[in-house]
């Protein structure tokens, strides 16, 4: 038995195609997993079975989703200077709760200094103070997303960083680093946002890390700072044999640019009960 996450970006907005737009693929994506009979399970209850604590039959022809490093685009319908209006991520599970009646989960794994996300919204976004974050709660509250940890500013190349190293997260390989990229990330969620279901997940910037965090620090303190589990954006299923703390996802228009894709990447992770 193995479950597919799949993973977006919600800044992915290009043009107005699959292949240039998350939006477009997502709305697609979701409609295809209604239409083939698959359901959409929450992070935490893709790590319950995980852990041993659900039958394969919970997870029997799931997906989980997650998108990466949150901006208004994952929660507004925003009008893009460039490409028209956007439906926000939000916009499109909540569409397709009301159009099919399924419920679609997300979580969103967010970039969290705030003063990185003013440094990105003007030099890699359009510079319309569009990486916030005071839809986190409300995003939470909908019932819809949940917030999870993706580091504390990316490491990212255009930031005057000390560990900066060609947008790569694997320079962070000591506990001070660790701690001020992840720690610092995980109490920052935590003072704003509570203890709260879902809470608990890490996706490494670049799908990229350091054996120090990936064998030292995450196994040893990533419970003792409220983390269960860790991901990367390496393209296959996870299964139970896969270690908590290195958990594959697959990347939407990367590892598939089209919904037929798509469809027959599923066909291959799970056939139907009974079919050979
Ligand atoms: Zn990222």
């Amino acid at each position: 038995m193995s479950v597919p996450i799949l993973t977006y970006h919600a800044n992915n907005i290009n043009g107005n195609d699959y292949q240039s737009n998350d939006h477009v693929a997502l709305q697609a994506d979701l409609q295809l997993i209604h239409r083939l009979g698959w359901q959409v399970i929450t992070m935490n209850q893709l790590m319950a079975w995980h852990r041993g604590e659900a039958e394969d039959d919970a997870v029997h022809q799931a997906v989980v989703l997650t998108c990466d490093d949150g901006t208004w685009f994952d929660y507004y319908d925003v009008d893009h200077p460039f490409h028209g209006p956007q439906k926000g991520f939000l916009t499109l599970l909540q569409e397709h709760r009301q159009n099919t009646g399924q419920v679609a989960h997300m979580t969103n794994f967010v970039i969290v200094s705030p003063a990185a996300r003013t440094i990105l919204d003007e030099k890699c976004l359009i510079g319309q103070g569009w990486w916030t974050d005071e839809w986190w709660q409300p995003a939470q509250q909908s019932g819809l997303m949940s917030i999870a940890n993706h580091s504390w500013d990316h490491n990212h190349g255009v930031l005057d960083n000390q560990n900066h190293n060609d947008d790569s997260f694997r320079c962070i390989n000591d506990r001070a680093a660790c701690d001020q990229q992840i720690k610092q990330a995980q109490n920052h969620l935590q003072q704003l946002l509570g203890e709260r279901e879902g809470g608990a997940y890490f996706a490494y910037p670049y799908g990229n890390f350091s054996d120090y965090l990936r064998h030292e620090y995450l196994p040893k303190l990533g419970p003792e700072i409220g983390l269960q589990a860790a991901f990367t954006t390496v393209a296959e299923a996870v299964t139970r044999d896969h270690d908590r703390w290195e958990l594959p996802r697959f990347v939407c228009n990367n590892d598939w640019q089209h919904v037929d894709q798509l469809a027959a990447l599923l066909a291959t992770i799970q056939r139907p009960i009974g079919l050979t």
